[in-house]
């Protein structure tokens, strides 16, 4: 046996991000001993769960089951935020809105009317919660309103989620090898029996009575992306670990499960032109420009190409890297003037940023690399003449402002692009997961 693996175990569980560290704690809940097998190395341990920013989307029907969520809620941030709902209904109905109706009836059941009770859990076994103040809500009239039903993340984020549940884990005796990648599982007529475990160069045979795979999705994999998800997604970037190979997926195929899921799609979204192949703990989510909302996109051909104001981010980002992916040499400039810089998210002061600053609209379009420069003024004078000016801007709510008569509209929070000084910043199209299942 393996120097840092036990003997045996009653579950084994493949992979140490958030799904893992639920299934594991669920399962040493009811008695069982419990090993998790993490491919990565400790310091790179947490698959994508500590790349993100630990919000969780979950049904609350007001301040008082948030309260319960997150006791350490004063009377003063209370009177300060108007937190709004996010009921069973409109979780439901986002669902269905964003997935254009083609979430599993089944598993979008039980994510919304257990994602209360499930998020109580998490508090209960030690998971601290916090309101998403900086993103998810903007101050209006002296008041926090939070938009889009995000309103709540893990205390410090991913890594602070990550760090949280390994803690955990560890107090409830769950015992967790690191460098132990899952190669296989062992299987026969009666199901499965155990898995195939290499550690430190030597492959040894590990027998539970179940085996629970949360080892994440191919996103990782140059190869099986560019097989499902088609042409170009080779070029993509990855925003997570570089570990999520579909080794769980593969392993389970090789059994005989059945593939289920979206296989050519994925989340994937604007991230910066010059990231890293793979995501950098050191910068987590911020290569990715999510204010493009208030802005617009400008490809290589100088052109618009989505309406970048369709709808809130949180219902377009997970979609538009790969437009993004699809535009000549795979990336865009976002644009913005004086009126929105300010506005921008905290992602756009970081040092790694690939931007360019300029008086003149003139000078901007001279400075947007790989553009077709004329084309790019052309596009920016004709969006500014369409904006419905008339309408006023609000980010909080779909605000209508639009543009009139243009062949690619934007349909909400249209403003002009005309008050120096301009900045752009380059994005192409980072890649978070794929979507499938057995
Ligand atoms: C940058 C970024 C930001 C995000 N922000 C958010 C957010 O704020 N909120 C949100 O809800 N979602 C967010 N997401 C999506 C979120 O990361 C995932 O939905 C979630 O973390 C998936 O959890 P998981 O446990 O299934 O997988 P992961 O956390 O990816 O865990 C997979 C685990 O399996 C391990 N593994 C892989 N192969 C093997 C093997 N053969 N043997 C052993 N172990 C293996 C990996 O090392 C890893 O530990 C974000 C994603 C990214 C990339």
């Amino acid at each position: 046996m393996s120097a840092g693996l036990p003997p045996s175990a009653d579950v084994i569980v493949v992979g140490a991000g958030n799904a893992a560290f639920c299934a594991a704690l669920a399962a040493a809940e009811h008695g069982a001993s419990v090993l998790v097998l993490e491919r990565a190395p400790e310091e790179e341990a947490g698959g994508n769960s500590r790349f993100t920013a630990g919000a969780f989307r979950c049904v609350y029907n007001g301040v008082d089951d948030l309260r319960a969520l997150m006791p350490d809620l004063t009377d003063e941030e209370v009177a300060k935020t108007d937190f709004g709902t996010y009921t069973e209904e409109k979780f439901f109905d986002d669902m269905g809105r964003v997935t254009e109706y083609r979430t599993d009836p089944d598993l979008c059941e039980m994510l919304v009317t257990r994602s209360k009770a499930t998020m109580l859990w998490l508090h209960q076994k030690g998971v601290r919660f916090a309101p998403i103040w900086g993103r998810q809500a903007y101050k209006v009239g002296g008041k926090f309103k939070f938009w889009g039903g995000l309103t709540v993340e893990a205390w410090g984020g991913g890594p602070g989620l990550v760090d949280s549940l390994t803690t955990i884990a560890r107090k409830n005796s769950i015992a967790i090898a690191y460098g132990a990648r899952a190669m296989s599982l062992i299987a026969d007529d009666d199901g499965v029996k155990g898995v195939h475990v290499k550690q430190a160069g030597k492959t040894v045979e590990m027998r539970a009575k179940c085996v629970v795979l949360a080892a994440g999705g191919f996103q990782a994999n140059a190869e099986m992306r560019t097989r499902y998800l088609g042409p170009g997604w080779e070029l993509a970037k990855i925003r997570g670990t570089r570990f999520n190979t579909g080794d769980g997926i593969r392993m389970a195929l090789d059994i005989g499960a059945m593939p289920t899921g979206n296989w050519s799609g994925g989340h994937a979204v604007g991230w910066d032109r010059n990231a890293p192949e793979f995501g950098d703990l050191s910068v987590g989510d911020n290569f990715q420009k999510h204010s493009y909302p208030w802005g617009i996109m400008i490809n290589a051909n100088g052109e618009r190409f989505v309406d970048e104001g369709a709808d809130f981010r949180n219902y377009t980002y997970a979609k538009y890297g790969r437009v993004i992916l699809m535009q000549p040499g795979q990336f865009a400039w976002q644009v913005f003037d004086a009126k929105i810089i300010p506005m921008l998210r905290d992602e756009y002061r970081i040092k790694r940023v690939t931007k360019v600053r300029a008086e003149t609209l003139e000078e901007l379009v001279q400075k947007l690399e790989d553009v077709d420069a004329t084309k790019a003024l052309e596009t920016i004078r004709a969006y500014n003449k369409a904006v419905m000016s008339e309408v006023p801007f609000d980010p909080n709510v779909k605000d209508g402002r639009g543009t009139m008569g243009l062949a690619v509209p934007k349909s909400n929070w249209a403003n002009t692009i005309e008050q120096p000084p301009f900045e752009a910043y380059a994005v192409t199209c980072g890649g978070s997961s794929t979507l499938t299942g057995l």
